[in-house]
């Protein structure tokens, strides 16, 4: 019948709609169903298919941003020390110790500032010379570093974090709609009526978007350009060997945080980098630097935008190293572990691209090779055996999106999140009081996407007033 009409299917009217199937979609879900309230998760692929199936495990305060995002850091860690138990799961995780390295003095000085930062919050970060990383990683080779900073985080296995989180929610009566491709939400008198799918369509109560670096994307169906980019994540496994890497080591620069404020800093500061061209058409991919577009499809990468972005960053050639070429610019940032059963994780090297790519490049390989090797140097005898690459978002000041969206009254976003694991006891709980009883968690404000430098564009774009947090209705 439906098919002779060509009328959508409808999938029902759930309390809440959450828009993606990752840690942070699948924590949320777990918190509200538990209060009683039902939800449907609306999936494009299956659990776990963006970036929360294809990280590192890395349970980190380390790279924390001040204010809140500490202080949810904080809480975060004292709850993911029980989680297994929470959860009733195995998950694999560790405290390991952690060592980052430090190749030139710059980084030494930021390193410190960061120190002083988390010591506030409870964190302690010590600096070792070279000469004793092998206190703390007896298999490693000073290599170039001058310094080196060393803590205790911790590492979990990320399938078995998904697939916990999905059993609990299963079991709280959670509807998983796998294959739901979100394409579209309608709107009426500031209520989110309708989200739309390829297969059908949901009248939820609530809506939540939490598609990690497709969120963006997703508020464009409603006309609001969110500020919120991504970098790729590219990881590789190898074979099994024996216990090799006790923790982590990895970067104890922040060329990270550079490239991620030169990406955001050309979206806004100049027309040469406008993204605005493609992003908004659904079919025309969620470019991160300047895009040619054409009839909406991306057409190839904006040679001197790229170029641009690259010539903001430090060059350097050691454990990380900035490279250019066919327009693209690309940074190496290494970090190296081992899992509970042998494997070793090698990523995570974070190249800007303009677009969405799927396929390690072989680049990625010699890069990684080169420089962990002159670390590690009996992994040359290791084979990889597996490689993945996914994006992973961030916004402009490195705080994620959580809070309720201005201008709907039943509209939510939980996106953009930095160390996302350490985070993900939290988010559910403060969403499902959020959304369900109204009750904001203190200082949630700072994390609301109007916040900020764009949030007088959105008041206005949403016709509303501008408050010192954001807008008000
Ligand atoms: C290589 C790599 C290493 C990393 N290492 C670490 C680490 O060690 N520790 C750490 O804390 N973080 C790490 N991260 C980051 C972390 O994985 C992410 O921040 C986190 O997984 C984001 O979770 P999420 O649920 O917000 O997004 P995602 O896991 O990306 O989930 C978003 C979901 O939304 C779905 N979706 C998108 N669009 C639609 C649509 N239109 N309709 C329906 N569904 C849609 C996607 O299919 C996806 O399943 C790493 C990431 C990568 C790639």
């Amino acid at each position: 019948m439906e098919a002779m009409t060509g009328a959508p299917r409808s999938y029902g009217s759930p309390d809440v709609a959450v828009i993606g199937a990752g840690m942070i979609g699948l924590t949320i879900a777990y918190s509200i169903a538990s209060r009683g309230a039902s939800v449907a998760i609306l999936e494009k692929e299956d659990i776990a298919a963006g970036a929360s199936g294809s990280n590192m495990g890395l349970v980190l305060w380390s790279d924390s941003e001040p204010g809140l995002s500490l202080e949810l850091t904080a809480l975060g860690w004292q709850r993911i020390l029980g989680f297994e138990d929470e959860l009733g799961s195995d998950l694999e995780f560790r405290r390991i110790p952690a060592l980052g390295v430090i190749e030139d003095e710059n980084s030494i000085t930021g390193a410190r500032a960061q120190a002083a930062l988390l010591e506030k919050a409870g964190f302690k970060m010590e600096f070792v010379r070279p000469e004793h990383f092998r206190e703390i990683e007896p298999n490693i080779f000073p290599g170039k570093a001058i310094a080196g900073t060393y803590c205790e985080e911790g590492r979990l296995n990320p399938f078995l974090l998904a697939s916990a989180l999905w059993s609990r929610a299963k079991s709280k009566g959670v509807d998983l709609r796998r294959g739901f491709e979100v394409v579209g939400l309608e709107e009426k008198g500031g209520k989110i009526t309708r989200v739309v799918g390829k297969s059908g369509i949901v009248s939820p109560g609530m809506v939540i978007v939490a598609a990690g670096a497709w969120t963006r994307r997703i508020f464009g169906f409603l006309g609001i350009d969110l500020p919120q980019y991504y970098i790729h994540g590219e990881m590789l496994v190898s074979e099994q060997v024996p216990s090799y890497i006790r923790g982590l080591v990895g970067s104890g620069s922040p060329e990270r945080v550079l490239m991620e404020k030169a990406i955001a800093e050309s979206d806004t500061g100049s027309s040469e980098f406008s993204l605005s061209r493609c992003e908004r058409e659904p079919m025309g991919g969620d470019a991160v630097l300047g895009f040619e577009c054409e009839n909406g499809f991306e057409k190839g990468p904006k040679k001197a935008s790229t170029q641009r972005v690259a010539e903001t960053l430090p060059s350097r050639n050691g454990f990380f190293a900035r490279e250019r070429g066919n327009g693209q610019f690309r940074i190496v940032e290494d970090a190296l572990t081992q899992t509970v059963s042998g494997n070793l994780v090698l990523g995570q090297v974070s190249r800007g691209s303009g677009r969405f790519y799927n396929e390690v490049g072989h680049k990625t390989f010699a890069d990684l090779s080169r420089s962990t090797l002159r670390y590690f140097p009996a992994l040359s005898e290791v084979s990889v055996i597996r490689s993945w690459v996914k994006p992973v978002p961030f916004t402009p000041d490195h705080l994620p999106y959580m809070g309720p969206v201005a201008g709907y009254d039943n509209l939510f976003v939980a996106s953009g999140y930095k160390s996302t694991i350490i985070l993900v006891p939290l988010v559910g709980e403060i969403m499902a009081a959020l959304v369900l009883e109204g009750k904001v968690f203190p200082g949630l404000e700072e994390f609301y996407p109007t916040r900020g430098r764009h949030a007088g564009a959105w008041c206005v774009e949403r016709n509303l007033r501008r408050s010192r947090a954001g807008c008000l209705m």
